[in-house]
């Protein structure tokens, strides 16, 4: 009798969790099963399975190929529209990954990706166009390991890029630039916007916070 009651109120337990917790306990789930997917395919060396070294042909066939498979599915298995709520500028190191920064696959987010996230007066305009189409968070980030920052230090490089070497070095005064656009700053004061700014560590991606006035 008493086992029985005991396993009675494990099962209430577990419909009420679900009820009440179903949002969150199916998020945590869903990431869990794309971390195995990541699992699956990250340990797969080969690009396209049967070269070590590719040419660019073989390169574009194979990148069709994976789209063709994946749109397939996707026609199959359509996923929802969100509105963004949040605009962040990354690197576009390709060992970050958007989705692994916000912890979250869904569609809630703008990206603009440029190589040591500089920005230019166009990304502003994006930007401020983001936060008229609803964006509550706008989130700049560098990272460790930067290419672009070192390519930034480095005399030959600057000379080669000279372009992209002096947006890197007039990225804080481009941050600064945004932060007095009108809509922007009248929007920050009446509360309905945050601008942040964040270092992620390349290895895990984790954010670092860091403030404006920091270097
Ligand atoms: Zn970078």
């Amino acid at each position: 009798m008493r086992r029985w009651l005991i396993s009675g109120t494990l099962v209430l337990a577990v419909l009420l969790g679900i009820v009440w917790w179903g949002g969150p306990l199916e998020f945590i789930l869903g990431g869990a099963l794309i971390n195995a997917g990541y699992r699956l395919q990250d340990r797969l060396p080969s690009y396209d399975f049967n070269h070590a070294e590719l040419t660019a042909t073989q390169v574009w066939n194979e990148f069709l190929r994976q789209n063709r498979m994946a749109s397939s599915v996707r026609t199959l298995f359509p996923r929802s529209s969100r509105h963004p709520v949040v605009a962040m500028v990354t690197c576009m190191d390709g060992r970050l990954d958007t989705n692994e920064i916000a912890g979250d696959t869904r569609r809630y987010y703008y990206i603009i990706r440029t190589a040591g996230s500089v920005l230019a007066e166009k990304e502003e305009e994006m930007l401020e166009l983001a936060v008229e189409n609803g964006v509550k968070v706008v989130v700049f980030t560098t990272h460790t390991d930067c290419a672009a920052e070192k390519a930034a230090q480095d005399p030959a490089q600057r000379a080669k890029y000279p372009q992209l070497t002096r947006a890197v070095s007039e990225r804080r005064i481009r941050l600064q630039e945004f932060l007095v656009r009108p809509l922007i700053q009248e929007r920050i004061r009446q509360g309905e916007l945050l601008v942040k700014l964040m270092d992620l560590d390349t290895r895990n991606e984790r954010a670092i916070p860091r403030d404006f006035s920091q270097p």
